[in-house]
């Protein structure tokens, strides 16, 4: 097929939008980029106060070959775009008991510092990476893979989803290789960042365990914000064309094909991706029904620009509630902000001094909450709380008062992931990632009934996170480029 003459619309300017605009343009499709927003990103968004740059989403570049494919994938290098450093201390573990624990990029370092918690467990360290290698290099070759619910039906499947410990949580590949629960959860908290519980995510997301260990942990110097520019750039460069503030309101086909409805228009195309949150393209756009889905945590989230330097935290920094089975109960059962919940502190400026004034430090805080589902918004009720608490917990690891130090502070609140990005009930990380909602069960990046219209994106297949992502990018390239 001949791609040049063909016209490509991409809903959406997310890093899953981005991407898939890059592959497809240099491909040599005519591709346009419609994005609600002023700039590029989505999720992945920067926010720029008295010289201050703050990553909003994202602050984790896990996996890298994921992102070298899709340059490699646009004849691009991907060190033009992007100054991946590896952190030496990967994060830091503050118990509510007042211990820490601190994994490293060197994995020799991270054995010791586990064998403080609990002796003997750096052979339980190795067994767990032995097991998730095993887990990872079945799943890697699969996330570039569209399944749908017959796929299940093709025998050749069934050794690969059996070799997966579909029925084995998170949490039970951590139990089988550590007994302290402390240790439990420094192997499983990364379930947090698809938006699950521990005890509810399938086993086989310990991958990104694994990836946090083996592949290491890097950050793009210049900040995250790096990714999205640089995907918008070879764009670009193929003659993809964006339209900024121009939000899509209807993805439909009639006798002339398939359209997208903006500015009052119907504009026909070849091939339609659909990048915005899923859940929002088939309710608002396509104007259809969807089932009970089950939706991942949402997240509050506070920006802080400090006017000097701080001490006692790292680049990535993990405060644990004291109640962390509670602590979880709460966001993913009982769907109410938690009473003394877990968060993460991001302070870039650790590793990279570019993204403040001189001599000052950026510190951000997250804080995962229930989503919106079935709710209004409440967290006003609990915001003065919530940042007290996380306050506190900070004041103690740096020796100060946080509070005497802000000059600049944002917050973003759930339900701005509904205004801001048009995100389904302010889940945070889209679809959960539960079994019924993994792999097969994950809505397939192809439509069922109009054939050229495409999804890529956090809540389709393989899932959320800018790695999966990417990846999903890849599966609509592949399908449209036939
Ligand atoms: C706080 C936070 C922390 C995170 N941490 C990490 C991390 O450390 N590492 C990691 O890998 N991942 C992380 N993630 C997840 C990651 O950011 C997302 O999975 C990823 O960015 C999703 O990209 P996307 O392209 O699917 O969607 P989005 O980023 O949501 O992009 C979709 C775009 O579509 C636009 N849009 C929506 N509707 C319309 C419409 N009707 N018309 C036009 N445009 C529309 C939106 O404005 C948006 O720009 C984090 C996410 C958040 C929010």
């Amino acid at each position: 097929m001949t791609s040049t003459n063909k016209k490509v619309a991409v809903v959406g300017a997310g890093v899953g939008g981005l991407a898939v605009a890059a592959r497809l343009g240099k491909k040599g499709f005519n591709v346009e980029v419609f994005e609600k927003e002023p700039r590029c990103g989505g999720r992945c968004h920067i926010l720029e106060d008295r010289g201050f740059k703050f990553d909003m989403g994202p602050s984790f570049v896990l996996m890298p070959d994921f992102f070298k494919e899709v340059f490699d994938y646009c004849d691009e290098d991907i060190s033009d775009y992007l100054n991946l450093k590896n952190l030496d201390v990967h994060y830091k573990i503050f118990f509510s008991d007042g211990d820490s624990l601190s994994v490293y990029n060197d994995c020799e370092k991270t054995r010791k510092e586990i064998e403080r918690f609990e002796p003997g467990s750096s052979k339980g360290f190795d067994g767990f990476l032995g097991y998730t290698h095993q887990i990872y290099k079945t799943v890697q070759p699969l996330l570039y893979k569209c399944f749908t619910g017959k796929s299940l039906a093709n025998p050749s499947l069934w050794p690969v989803v059996f070799k997966l410990h579909p029925f084995a949580s998170y949490w039970a590949v951590a139990k089988k290789f550590f007994k302290t629960d402390k240790l439990c959860y420094a192997f499983t908290f990364e379930a947090m960042f698809m938006g699950v519980s521990p005890y509810q995510a399938p086993g086989f997301y310990s991958i990104i365990t694994y990836s946090d260990h083996i592949q290491k942990i890097a950050h793009p110097m210049g900040g995250m914000y790096k990714i999205p520019l640089a995907l918008e750039k070879i764009s670009k460069k193929n003659k993809v064309v964006f339209h900024y503030n121009s939000e899509v309101k209807e993805i439909g086909r009639d006798s002339k094909g398939s359209f997208i409805r903006n500015n009052g228009v119907n504009k026909y195309y070849d091939y339609i991706v659909a990048n915005g949150d899923y859940v929002h393209a088939q309710e608002d756009l396509l104007k259809r029904k969807v089932p009970d889905y089950k939706y991942s945590c949402s997240v509050y989230l506070l920006y802080l620009g400090l006017k000097e330097k701080i001490r006692g935290l790292e680049h990535h920094n993990l405060f644990f509630s004291s109640d962390l089975p509670k602590n979880l109960e709460q966001i993913f059962n009982e769907n109410i902000v938690p009473d003394e919940p877990s968060f993460y502190i991001h302070v870039p400026t650790v590793t990279d001094p570019t993204l403040a004034p001189d001599g000052k430090e950026i510190v951000y805080v997250l804080i995962p909450v229930a989503n919106l589902k079935n709710k209004e918004e409440d967290i006003d009720k609990h915001k003065k709380r919530l940042r007290k608490l996380a306050f506190d917990k900070i004041n103690k690891a740096i020796g100060r008062n946080i509070e005497d130090l802000i000059e600049v502070e944002h917050e973003f609140i759930p339900s701005d992931f509904i205004s801001r990005y048009n995100i389904k009930n302010a889940a945070t990380f889209g679809l959960a990632h539960n079994l019924l909602q993994s792999a097969f069960f994950r809505p397939a990046n192809i439509d069922s009934k109009i054939k050229n219209l495409f999804y890529a994106g956090a809540s389709t297949q393989p899932g959320g996170g800018l790695p999966v992502v990417i990846a999903s990018s890849r599966i609509v390239a592949d399908m449209i480029c036939g």
